[in-house]
């Protein structure tokens, strides 16, 4: 019997024919991309969309998606990140400098303050924290080293929501680049290129991919010098993602507006709901009046997403507050959100908002699934009674 020479399996000579027309794209994977010969290897240039050179700088598939998101945004360029943290270092890695200053919100995203407190400090950069309701107070903590503001909207947990507008006239006035973590707002509540802000990063693993599976992060701008600076960075720190998971981002998008609104529905009814209920002392939601930065929500947003959190009352202990939430079925105790599943997550607020905790009682953060309404009103009115 005659061997098989596998030759003829890698070096199969069928081609599928072009044209190939179906709603999904195919996924293409590849760490070796193919050149026709040495010239086309030589005259490749990693930066552009115009072609392949290798695996971590690009594929039809991730291309693809980077357009998708660029369109989402209202931005020009986009790069994809393993992370929603990983495109928040990336920003800072490429526009940060041993001394020069970065400014956080003092509600901002937890693992972003973390950074800067550790590995920026350690290369010279420093940071300092701002009261994202206080847009006044904000050119007071500008120095000629401060190279970066971050936003974020509504701000982490305690879900305050800054004066955006403010915010950015009085960094461009000091000449100073904004970025912002849009996974909030996801493209879908709040524009930011329209408010003039810079880059606009988002943690695709939230309401892009809407599934709970798939950890992904983009980094969009509209300014071609940004993207440069951001896309050389991308490439040194050798940044790529799969494509399996761009496919699942892929086949998620179109829902994303009809999922966005859904989650934002039901939020918004228990959140008002929980506003009645005599445990709990407030709620914290941006489009409730009385949260802080309502106002500024309702100048700046046309939607918001399934999150929010409640104090509940002081009189109430940590241990009888743990209760409640492990009596909880149908929301599942875990961090990240807007997947199908509604999550429940206590929070300590002492080490946040700058140290100084705004609200008396105990924070629990609930971000709300695609389940129904009354399912979800009625597992909270059953685990409420382990309050007592
Ligand atoms: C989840 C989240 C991130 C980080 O995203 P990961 O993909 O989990 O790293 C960043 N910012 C905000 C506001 C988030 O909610």
């Amino acid at each position: 019997m005659t061997r098989f020479d596998p030759t003829e399996l890698i070096h199969h000579p069928y081609q599928a024919p072009a044209g190939f027309a179906a709603p999904q794209l195919g996924v293409y994977k590849a760490s070796t991309v193919m050149f026709p010969n040495v010239a086309a290897l030589r005259q490749r240039d990693w930066r552009f969309k115009d072609g392949y050179t290798y695996g971590l700088h690009g594929t039809p598939t991730t291309f693809a998606l980077e357009e998708r998101i660029a369109t989402l945004e209202g931005g020009s360029q986009c790069v994809l990140v393993p992370s929603g943290l990983a495109a928040v270092a990336l920003v800072d890695l490429a526009l940060l400098s041993p001394g020069d200053e970065v400014l956080l919100p003092d509600n901002v995203y937890g693992p972003s303050l973390e950074l800067a407190r550790t590995d920026l400090a350690r290369w010279g950069i420093t940071h300092r924290l701002y009261d994202p309701l206080d847009a006044a107070g904000l050119a007071a903590l500008v120095t000629p080293n401060t190279k970066l503001l971050w936003l974020e909207a509504a701000g982490s947990v305690t879900m305050e929501f800054p004066d955006l507008a403010g915010l950015v006239q009085a960094a461009r006035a000091a000449g100073v680049t904004t970025a912002i973590d849009n996974t909030w707002g996801a493209g879908i509540a709040l524009r930011p290129f329209e408010l003039g802000i810079d880059i606009v990063m988002q943690a695709l693993t939230k309401f892009p991919s809407g599934g709970g599976d798939v950890l992904m992060g983009s980094v969009t701008t509209r300014s071609a010098a940004l993207h440069e600076r951001i896309k050389l960075a991308h490439m040194h720190l050798g940044y790529g993602v799969a494509g399996n998971d761009a496919e699942l981002l892929l086949r998620s998008l179109p829902s994303l507006a009809l999922r966005y609104h859904a989650h934002d529905a039901t939020a918004r009814a228990l959140a008002e709901w929980l506003a009645t209920r005599p445990e709990i002392s407030r709620v914290l939601h941006p489009a409730l009046p009385g949260c802080p930065g309502h106002a500024y929500w309702r100048a700046q947003c046309t939607a918001a997403a399934g999150l929010f959190s409640v104090m509940v009352d002081e009189r109430y202990s940590q241990a009888q507050v743990d209760a409640f939430v492990d009596a909880l079925r149908l929301f599942k105790i875990g961090y990240s959100w807007a997947g199908p599943v509604s999550l429940a997550v206590p929070y300590d607020l002492s080490g946040m908002r700058g140290g100084r905790p705004p609200y008396p009682g105990t924070l629990v953060r609930l971000a709300i699934g695609l389940e129904s309404e009354a399912a979800l009103r009625a597992d909270l009115v059953q685990a409420l009674r382990a309050l007592d």
